[in-house]
């Protein structure tokens, strides 16, 4: 884009029937980019005009996506804008003034046929092997006699009548040009009997009135751009540019499905994916700054997007890149932020086991511990819950003799009590000095230093795998670790 031209003004324009997908959500990330890099602005914009398809709360869990995903708005519902509201539904009467305008210039009629003259005209062409579509039948209507049936409340449709013959061509940034033949597309509803516009209509309008540069969206809506460039021409605007976006596949090479585990944004939080890793992962399934590069920031892909870039062929959602980059984020997040990450997290997940809020320097700790052998947040509560949760963590006898005491109990209870005495003599609580003390004991008592360390880990946290032992049980503290110690050699002992 040169300097010169107007800055770009992209949307996003979900229908609320449920939580945006991946795929979906990826035209939008590329949107924004695009608006960022080239100082625009990025739109949103609710499309809930198919009533009957509309899901309550959807449209919230939409805008809680984009936030999550870090992909702010200029213009939209809460943000308001020049062009408020940017909800649908609140803007029916501009919808049916450019419907009446329409129909004033002869480009659109009435049709008064009920659903059952529809089902038999379509019977009929199957019948005769016709395509199947609206014949234009009420085309013939006076407008005198369409408009007294109106007024009398006779129920009825707004068709846009396509030209007969030639064809309409536009021009896809993605696909080059895209020429159809006019009879293939017969007469389409704009306004439906309800007084609500179909999409066709709403968004032309709206993407006229909010002064939409580029219209990207899913490439499952070509077929229907050439009916949008002649009611945009009928209207008397000019078409914005077309960015069709590919699929996405899944690893089987069909279109990426719940059946591929691709799941709505919301669903990659809860499983505990950051949004930088995510948001990183999608920019470059389908569009790609070199040939080798894929961990990218956020402000390099500002710097260096453009939709022009895109190209037709769809990409392959890689699930596995997708783990392997959010671990890559843990490691490089600067720690303060994956404290704030870590809080949050371990909030939610120990919320009813743990005090709330955790203790912020107990959580800071865990940062260095828990990134290297996390990889998604997910993973952060089965492996630190015991340093939040209160005094007791009971591991069953058998946890804790694991391998190294099986037929060994009366020996791991004494040992047991030996930890407890070296360590509460210790000097300073330190992870070297629990170290030393453990290490001297374990020779002391003729044992594997494994074999002991095995045991006071499940002891002091009722697990087999957590980060180090010695610095665990530094954070633990010398009053937890040792009550840990006592109650689980009351347990062998009972
Ligand atoms: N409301 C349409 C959908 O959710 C948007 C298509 C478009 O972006 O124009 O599929």
């Amino acid at each position: 884009m040169s300097a010169r031209q107007a800055a770009p003004r992209l949307r996003y324009a979900p229908s609320p029937t449920g939580d945006p997908h991946v795929g979906n959500i990826r035209t939008a990330l590329w949107s924004w980019l695009h608006a960022r890099r080239y100082g625009g602005a990025f739109i949103v914009r609710i499309e809930d005009t198919d009533q009957a398809r509309a899901v309550a709360g959807a449209d919230e869990r939409i805008l809680a996506s984009l936030r999550w995903l870090g992909l702010d708005w200029d213009e939209g519902p809460d943000a308001g804008g020049p062009h408020a509201p940017y909800v649908q539904s609140q803007r029916l009467p501009l919808y049916r003034e450019a419907a009446e305008r329409l129909i004033a210039a002869g480009r659109a009629y009435r049709c008064f046929d009920t659903p059952e003259q529809l089902a038999a005209m379509r019977s009929e062409q199957r019948a005769q092997g016709r395509p199947v579509g609206y014949d234009g039948r009420c085309r013939a209507l006076s407008r005198e006699s369409s408009d007294a049936r109106a007024s009398s409340g006779e129920p009825c449709v707004v068709r846009f009548r396509m030209p007969d013959d030639g064809s309409t061509a536009f021009r896809d940034a993605i696909r080059g040009d895209i020429r159809v033949e006019n009879a293939t597309l017969d007469d389409f509803v704009i306004l439906k009997s309800d007084g609500f516009p179909t999409y066709h209509l709403a968004h032309v309008v709206d993407d006229h009135e909010m002064a939409i540069t580029h219209v990207t969206r899913g490439d499952e809506w070509i077929p229907s751009t050439p009916r949008h460039v002649r009611l945009i021409e009928a209207l008397g605007w000019t078409p914005p540019s077309y960015v069709h976006t590919p699929v996405i596949l899944g690893p089987d090479g069909g279109k990426l499905s719940k059946r591929h585990g691709a799941r709505s944004v919301l669903e990659y939080a809860d499983e505990g994916f950051l949004p930088d890793a995510l948001f990183n992962f999608l920019a470059i399934t389908g569009w790609s700054l070199d040939d080798h590069t894929e961990l990218i920031s956020r402000d390099e892909l500002i710097e260096n997007f453009d939709i022009a870039d895109l190209v037709p062929n769809p990409a392959v959602f890689d699930t596995t890149k997708l783990e392997w980059m959010n671990g890559a984020y843990l490691r490089t997040v600067d720690p303060a932020r994956l404290a704030d990450l870590f809080e949050e997290r371990l909030a939610q997940d120990l919320s009813g086991r743990a005090a709330l809020p955790l203790e912020r320097p107990l959580v800071e700790a865990t940062v260095p511990l828990a990134r290297e052998r996390i990889k998604r947040l997910s993973e952060l509560a089965p492996l630190v819950d015991f340093l939040f949760t209160g005094e007791i963590v009971a591991p069953e006898p058998g946890t804790l003799l694991g391998k190294p005491y099986r037929g060994r109990r009366p020996e791991a209870e004494r040992a047991l009590g030996a930890c407890c005495s070296a360590l509460a003599a210790l000097e300073s609580w330190t992870s070297e000095a629990i170290e030393g003390a453990l290490r001297a004991l374990a020779a002391e008592l003729d044992e594997r230093a494994g074999s002991l360390f095995m045991l006071c880990r499940v002891a002091a946290t009722g697990r087999p795998i957590t980060p180090p032992l010695f610095e665990t049980l530094e954070l633990i503290g010398r009053e937890r670790t040792l009550a840990r110690l006592r109650s689980a050699q009351e347990t062998l002992g009972a």
